[in-house]
């Protein structure tokens, strides 16, 4: 059967994750070897297999049960599931879709509050230096997730031992990167 033959709902999830990322669940056959592997699966609250069920429904209900999930924002990218899915099927990027679908639509479950700080302050670091910046990454995710005291005692033997920078490396070419940072905000 063709991709095209699934016949998915125009107004679903899964149409959409379809259109935009390529993924087809109707193709997934539930063997639950991506769960099976997946290293984060126990924290989750819909682990992938789960999340491919669901979109595989159609269903409102369960497609807003998906963008509210914290499991979407567990997902570290790290394609166990992919390599082990019998079907190739990419949750990994159908995960990223999914992430910036919930915040597009301020579905965001509010247990994700510091990953997205940390997402934030990653790309900060990146907007403002042209890579990461340790020291600044962790100083602005403390400042955005407002915990500035978690692991402190840890920094002066960081810094002691090199694996802190009090100064950031800033590249050559950062006119690029603001090039590339205005082509992909939205
Ligand atoms: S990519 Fe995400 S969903 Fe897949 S195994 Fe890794 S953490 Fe789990
Ligand atoms: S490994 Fe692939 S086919 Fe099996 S449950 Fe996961 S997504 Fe579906």
């Amino acid at each position: 059967m063709s991709h095209s033959e699934y016949n998915t709902e125009r107004n679903s999830l899964a149409y959409s994750v379809e259109k935009n990322v390529e993924v087809h669940a109707q193709k997934c056959y539930q063997c639950g070897k991506c769960s099976a592997g997946c290293p984060v699966a126990d924290e989750m609250d819909l682990p992938p297999s789960m999340v491919m069920r669901m979109l595989q429904t159609e269903l409102a209900a369960n497609d807003e049960k998906i963008l509210r999930s914290h499991s979407i924002w567990l997902c570290v990218t790290c394609e166990m599931c992919l390599s082990r899915c019998p079907m190739e099927i990419d949750i990994p990027s159908m995960m990223d879709f999914l992430r910036q679908r919930s915040r597009s639509e301020k579905k965001v479950n509010p247990k994700a509050k510091n990953i997205i700080a940390f997402h934030k302050s990653f790309l900060n670091s990146i907007r403002f230096t042209g890579r990461l910046y340790e020291l600044g990454l962790i100083l602005d995710y403390k400042r955005q997730s407002l915990n500035m005291t978690q692991d402190i005692s840890l920094a002066p033997k960081m810094i002691s031992r090199g694996k802190l920078h009090i100064f950031p490396d800033i590249i050559k070419g950062k006119a690029q990167i603001a090039r590339i940072f205005k082509k992909t905000s939205n």
